[in-house]
């Protein structure tokens, strides 16, 4: 039997391409759009204003596929709500919905896995299995979105910072960069969407040259190369002043505030000492730190700072004219760090 192409994940004008060549008109491209972006429709039986007939064709040929949970935690204070989502081909990826003061954020992943390598990292323990196709990364997000619309929300904000590196599987981003902007889809600004990376030097500039707004935020954890190759083994092909170079110049084409993400790891890279060339490698940028007390990881010895260390170097990169802002903590009872529920789910597997 040949396969149902899924429509999931297509425009109106790609529903277009595929319906019209079968004698469907223009217009009902837009209706299928709006059943299944707007009302959520799984099924073309549920699509009542197409005939029966043409329900019955479209069923014949397509479907409508989406993730389904694997699995669920809720974090005891009810704000962190993480979901394993697993695709037709039973590969599993993690999204959160944070329930912040500022309204609901999700973090989308866009790999499954992550070859990056990275020390503090769980979502690499098992290296990248492939990459996530557009369709596969909005429906992440429909599958929050749905929940929300439920209780009379929706997606407010979105960070690309799940297992994967958004700037090794460029195109589908992109493309699902597209999807999520598009009115007839969900009509996210991109200013609303962060892109997180560990440093993939050439394709921060090629993201520059799209023209899509969104903030990017750039994963340094050291303000020197050989502390950074260690954390980072993607340092020693991107070493940290490109990675800099490239910030800068993302920040001044796109006129977007850069985040420099900075976990911070007792005894390694949180002394004062790093404070002070982290100030100096970002000054007169248009720059922020994010500081990231690290969620221990035992077995590496990768520990968190006393939390006197932590605001000492926060104050320190303040006095220094950067802004600085420490993440809040949030649903550290449920993993949330990425990668670990995936990894539990494989392990069980194996
Ligand atoms: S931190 Fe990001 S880039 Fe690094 S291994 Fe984890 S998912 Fe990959």
């Amino acid at each position: 039997m040949e396969e149902k192409q899924n429509l999931f994940g297509l425009d109106v004008a790609a529903l277009q391409e595929r319906l019209v060549p079968l004698g469907v008109q223009k217009f009902r491209a837009k209706q299928v759009a709006q059943w299944m972006y707007e009302k959520g429709a799984r099924s073309f039986g549920a699509m009542t204003n197409l005939s029966k007939a043409l329900r019955e064709e479209l069923a014949a040929s397509f479907e409508i596929a989406t993730p389904a949970a694997q699995d669920v935690l809720v974090s005891k204070d009810g704000k962190t709500e993480k979901f394993l989502l697993a695709f037709a081909d039973g590969t599993a990826v993690e999204s959160v919905l944070m329930r912040q003061p500022y309204g609901n954020s999700i973090c989308i992943s866009t790999q499954a896995g992550c070859a990056m390598g990275c020390a503090f990292c769980a979502s690499t323990l098992h290296g990248r299995a492939r990459d996530l196709t557009a369709a596969e990364m909005l429906g992440e997000v429909f599958f929050i979105e749905e929940r929300l619309r439920g209780e009379g929300q929706h997606v407010d904000t979105m960070v690309l910072m799940g297992s994967g590196e958004p700037l090794m599987n460029y195109e589908n981003v992109v493309a699902f960069l597209h999807l999520v902007h598009d009115p007839a889809i969900l009509g996210m600004s991109y200013r609303s969407i962060t892109l997180s990376t560990s440093g993939i030097v050439p394709n921060i500039y090629r993201l520059a040259d799209e023209g899509l707004p969104v903030s990017l935020s750039i994963s340094l954890h050291a303000p020197e190369d050989a502390l950074r190759s260690e954390l980072m083994p993607i340092n020693k092909k991107y070493p940290m002043a490109d990675v800099i170079a490239a910030g800068k110049m993302y920040g001044d084409k796109t006129k977007r505030r850069v985040t420099y993400e900075y976990i911070l790891i007792d005894g390694r890279n949180d002394s004062s000492r790093h404070a002070d060339e982290l100030a100096k490698l970002l000054r007169g940028q248009l720059a922020s730190v994010n500081l990231i007390p690290i969620n221990p990881v035992v077995e590496r010895h990768l520990l968190r700072p006393p939390q006197e260390r932590i605001d000492a170097f926060e104050r320190r990169l303040a006095k220094r004219g950067i802004a600085v802002t420490v993440r809040r903590e949030m649903g550290t009872d449920i993993n949330a760090a990425c990668g670990q529920l995936r990894n539990r789910h494989l392990e069980t597997q194996a």
